[in-house]
């Protein structure tokens, strides 16, 4: 199947071929025509699985079929909710990328930055507007925006949306809507209290359900390193320095032991930047493009924080804490090997965390294989589940530069000076 049989316009197709994409992923081939349509839509689809362009693509025919009248001002037509300033600006630029064709107007407005610019935005008038909840509210009250046009609504990761106890706020925002409109709603999981908003907002939704991601993970190779507590930090910089790994995002579980991680690996001359909610809108930015330029090495990240994240094709993933939520941890592991690219993602595991790695193994129905480094053994075990029949087989488990007889103190000496001289 192609895009072209997907009914989309020659403006839209020039777009998507300039981006290389040969062929519409599964969430968009359901996706796209149902939209098309003019069909309210529940999606079951996770960040990696193109499902931004599933939704933005036909949003923009679907505009760009009833124009409005030459010279006459633009008001909102399309409205995208997402939870994340992150997430709102890369959907943005989705928009902003397969609409460069098409005469229409997007913008996007999130906290963290000036409502001037926004305001003269919205005054100079958009067509589709991105925007995270608190902030779309502010323009509300502010009486610089009015969402009475809205022709079509998009709810993005609702379930992140709901997590961080936004629901007040989209209930709020829905009631500004004008009654008759196309909802599209898309969310990885479905609580019970999403079932519940969808059935409140989604009028027979055509219903659409993409491989979990832990099917696309098949091509991540996962281990798990049991380690100390205490030494999880020297483990991980051993790591990053005797791989010579020159991206690799980091996951922790809180704000405090990210910048906590990020200042220790700075003192292990491992260049590092760090992403959670507490940080400004700049330094958020800052963080990101650092590490998309290559100029830090290792991003660490909170799950909140790094939701919806565009970042390609990453080859490491470590989860220096485990996930209370066994779901978080398909979504962090699928930060790499996507679009067929092969990846690892390593969880460091202490004696604690035995609860969380039951849970994520049964989720996932395998076993994760188990790894030690040479003088980083842990002095307890983690018990091995019994693998399901016909289980995914590990690959080889330790790391390109990985020296078998490497006695501990070599590492110790290196302590510092490693990673120093590691980068330019
Ligand atoms: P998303 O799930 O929307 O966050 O998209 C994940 C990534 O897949 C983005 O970097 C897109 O540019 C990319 N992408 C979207 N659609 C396709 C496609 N049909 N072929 C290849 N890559 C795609």
């Amino acid at each position: 199947m192609s895009f072209q049989q997907l009914g989309l316009s020659a403006e839209l197709l020039r777009a998507v071929g300039e981006q290389g994409y040969e062929r519409p992923t599964p969430v968009q081939k359901q996706a796209i025509p149902a939209i098309l349509e003019g069909r309210d839509m529940l999606a079951g689809a996770q960040t990696g699985t193109g499902k931004t362009a599933g939704f933005t693509l036909p949003l923009l025919q679907l505009l760009n079929e009833t124009p409005n009248a030459k010279g006459q001002p633009r008001f909102v037509r399309a409205l995208i909710l997402t939870p994340t300033r992150e997430l709102a600006a890369q959907v943005h630029e989705s928009v902003t990328t397969y609409g460069k064709y098409l005469p229409l107007r997007a913008s996007a407005i999130f906290g963290g930055v000036g409502m001037g610019p926004q305001v003269d935005r919205l005054r100079r008038g958009v067509d589709i507007l991105v925007a995270t909840p608190g902030r779309l509210l502010d323009h509300v009250q502010q009486k610089t925006l009015d969402l009475s046009r809205v022709e079509i609504f998009v709810l993005d990761e609702a379930d992140r949306m709901l997590d961080m106890g936004f629901i007040h706020d989209v209930r709020r925002i829905i009631k500004l809507l004008p009654p008759r409109r196309q909802n599209l709603l898309f969310s990885a999981t479905f609580s019970e209290e999403i079932r519940t908003l969808s059935a409140q907002i989604l009028h027979q939704p055509a219903e659409v359900e993409v491989a979990r991601r832990n099917a696309a993970a098949e091509t991540v190779s996962q281990r798990v390193f049991p380690i100390e507590k205490d030494r999880k930090r020297e483990l991980l910089s051993y790591l990053v320095g005797s791989g010579n790994w020159q991206q690799v995002l980091v996951f922790v579980r809180t704000k405090h032991g990210a910048d906590r991680l990020g200042r220790q690996l700075e003192r292990d001359g491992i260049r590092a930047a760090v992403l959670h909610g507490d940080k400004s809108q700049g330094a958020r930015t800052r963080a990101l493009a650092d590490f998309k330029s290559g100029g830090v090495a290792v991003l660490v990240a909170t799950d909140i924080a790094a939701r919806g994240l565009d970042i390609d094709q990453l080859p490491h993933v470590v989860n220096f804490e485990l996930p209370n939520v066994p779901e978080d941890y398909v979504h962090r592991i699928g930060r790499t090997g996507r679009a067929g690219a092969s990846g690892e993602a390593l969880s460091l595991v202490c004696a604690e965390e035995v609860k969380q790695l039951a849970a994520i193994e049964r989720l996932l129905k395998r076993e994760i294989p188990r790894v030690t480094m040479p003088g980083f053994e842990a002095t307890f075990s983690l018990k091995v589940q019994a693998a399901p029949k016909g289980g995914h087989a590990p690959r080889p488990n330790l790391p390109p530069t990985h020296r078998p007889n490497a006695p501990r103190k070599r590492r110790e000496q290196a302590g510092s000076g490693r990673a120093s001289g590691r980068r330019a």
